[in-house]
């Protein structure tokens, strides 16, 4: 089911998600809504907290190809933690489901480590770097409160955008 996706403004956003203890039934059905939610709205990756949910869960998808759906590989992070990141720095672009028609510049470590359970609650390491390593922490981000707009480069790197075509116009 697709959920609606909160804005900017939303208190829920702000909020530190807390830590999932069980896998339930309940948090399936959450990570499924996820999944389609982010899908549906042409994303790469979606957290918990921007469908009104304050528990520490993101899924995030990159598409190998992007006129390919589902090409990518689909992650699904519960409980994720940054075990390791570069020094190196790498500047790239963001926009935000949550913050529509706006991008701006960000640096984020070119590589990381992270730790997460899987779906089914299964330990697994990640090591990451480019666009997913950025997708990873930018979700991560989401889950303690943050937005891309308190990590621009300088004030000004932030710009408004049109809303993005839909695939089908592509
Ligand atoms: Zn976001």
């Amino acid at each position: 089911m697709n959920r609606p996706i909160r804005k900017i403004g939303d208190p829920v956003l702000r909020r530190k998600a807390k830590k999932v203890e069980k896998i339930t039934k309940e948090t399936q059905r959450l990570i499924d809504d996820m999944v389609e939610t982010m899908r549906a709205a042409d994303g790469i990756g979606l957290a918990a907290p921007q469908v009104g949910v304050s528990q520490r869960i993101a899924v995030v998808e990159i598409e190998a190809d992007e006129n390919v759906p589902g090409s990518g590989k689909l992650y699904v992070l519960i409980n994720p933690e940054i075990v390791a990141r570069s020094e190196e720095e790498q500047v790239g672009v963001e926009g935000c489901l949550s913050i529509p028609g706006w991008q701006g510049e960000v640096a984020r470590p070119a590589r990381i480590t992270v730790r997460a359970l899987d779906r089914n609650g299964q330990r697994y390491r990640l090591e990451a770097e480019g666009l997913l390593a950025r997708v990873i922490l930018h979700e991560i981000d989401h889950l303690d409160g943050i937005l891309f707009l308190d990590r621009l480069t300088a004030p000004d790197r932030i710009w408004r955008v049109e809303p993005k075509p839909a695939r089908s116009a592509a």
